[in-house]
């Protein structure tokens, strides 16, 4: 497709608050994310805090000289796109685990930050770590950052501590690439990195389309007359199949009635009416990336992330929607990013966990727990597959602090 900048890949940004992540998002996405239109931007994009970047590749030149995020080289000729990459911008302060990890439930690979001018592991980049190791993600790139504000000897000690770290973790062996996101130094050889490191996953378009939905949003300005009313918008992620225009598609757990005092969840169906990739309307969209789906839905059906959590795809290929579900329990040995390595509880009958499942965040009581396995009765049920993991998450002092993974039971 031609002029089609859909990214192809997700690339989640990780590491601790003020090691330099968002700056160096910034520094690789140059120009393009300006590209977004006003509606993308101010709805969808920034929220969630995805940015795309396009690598480019001038000929000619050597690596890693050759990588470039600008669209015209040294010598004045104009470079030729690569791929286009979607960073997810892992939140920062007051990190909450289980956004982290619905986030990185999308993620194809990831860029761990580490800053060079501090002591290595700071508390983030651990918990971080952890967050990848568990999920499985490792496909890493680590960016050295800030080596402008530390000398030679100090950057050769923080690196053998990144080193020292990361043995016998997902991250084992990932190259490690010395960069000044403030200063812009080495982005080329982190792109190459990247480049190798992370590659676009191979896709079979004739699967069902799966779309998480992380947000979900009325468009429509105050007062608008109810004949000039934009449908609602779902922000999410594909990871798999595709979606057209046109396509009639149906979304789960839909909308949440009330009948007797009892809530059930009907599910609901529409049609794909407008799709939003890269920035720019196009007619089919493929996983990467962030996409926006505008819907035939009434739009106070999608107001304020009304349907965010939900899956959506083709009507009848949806998974089940659990109310309560078994899952096969694999804790930690310790507490992610407890001051003290305290040690993981067995999780016991009657206890409330907070569970992520893809892009659905929902807490749940414990009805029976036995060794390696357990049951929860969900507050609000989930869509979603058997084999599907499950971020567990127990209350510990005035957090949700991760405890371990599920997998859903059939
Ligand atoms: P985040 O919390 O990981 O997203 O970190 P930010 O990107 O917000 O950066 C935190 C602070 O570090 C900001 O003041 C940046 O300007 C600064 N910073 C980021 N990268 C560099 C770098 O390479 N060198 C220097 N000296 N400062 C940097
Ligand atoms: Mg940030």
């Amino acid at each position: 497709m031609v002029g089609n900048r859909q990214p192809e890949v997700n690339i989640g940004l990780v590491g601790h608050v003020d090691h330099g992540k968002t700056t160096l998002v910034q520094a690789l996405s140059g120009s393009w994310t300006d590209q977004h239109s006003e509606e993308m931007k101010r709805g969808i994009s920034i929220r969630l805090g995805y940015a795309d970047a396009t690598f480019r590749h001038c000929e000619g030149l050597e690596e890693p000289k050759c990588y470039t995020v600008e669209e015209e080289c040294p010598d004045g000729s104009e470079s030729e796109p690569l791929r286009t990459v979607s960073f997810v911008d892992a939140p920062g302060h007051e990190t909450l685990m289980a956004t982290m990890l619905s986030g990185a439930s999308l993620m194809d690979g990831a860029v761990l930050v580490v800053s060079a001018n501090e002591p290595v592991p700071q508390p983030q980049t651990e918990e971080h770590l952890m967050a990848l190791d568990i999920i499985g993600i490792d496909n890493i790139v680590i960016a050295q950052n800030k080596v402008d504000l530390v000398s030679t000897d100090q950057a050769r000690q923080n690196y053998e501590e990144i080193q020292e770290f990361v043995e016998g973790t997902v991250a084992e062996g990932a190259p490690v690439v010395p960069v000044s996101a403030g200063q812009e130094v080495n982005l080329d050889l982190l792109i190459q990195a990247i480049e190798e490191e992370i590659p676009t996953p191979e896709r079979d378009p004739d699967t069902d389309a799966r779309l998480h939905v992380a947000r979900s949003f009325d468009i429509n300005k105050p007062g608008t007359t109810a004949d000039s009313l934009a449908g609602g918008v779902l922000g999410g992620s594909l990871v798999e199949g595709q979606l057209e225009v046109g396509d009639e598609i149906e979304i789960r757990p839909g909308r949440e009635i009330e009948e007797g005092g009892q809530t059930e969840y009907v599910p609901i169906e529409t049609s794909v009416r407008s799709l939003q990739a890269g920035g720019e309307t196009v007619d089919t969209v493929t996983p990467g990336g962030l996409l926006g789906v505008g819907t035939g839905l009434d739009p106070s059906l999608t107001k304020g992330d009304a349907l965010a959590g939900r899956l959506a795809g083709p009507i009848g290929s949806l998974p089940p929607t659990w109310q309560s579900f078994t899952m096969d329990v694999d804790l930690l040995d310790r507490v992610v990013g407890a001051e003290s390595g305290e040690t993981v509880d067995e999780i016991s009958t009657g206890e409330p966990l907070m569970m992520t499942v893809g892009t659905a965040t929902t807490v749940g009581a414990v009805t029976s727990a036995r060794e390696g396995e357990c049951e929860v009765n969900l507050k609000r049920p989930v869509a979603a597959e058997p084999g599907a993991k499950i971020a567990i998450n127990r209350r510990i002092g005035a957090r949700w602090r991760l405890i371990g993974l599920g997998t859903l039971k059939d």
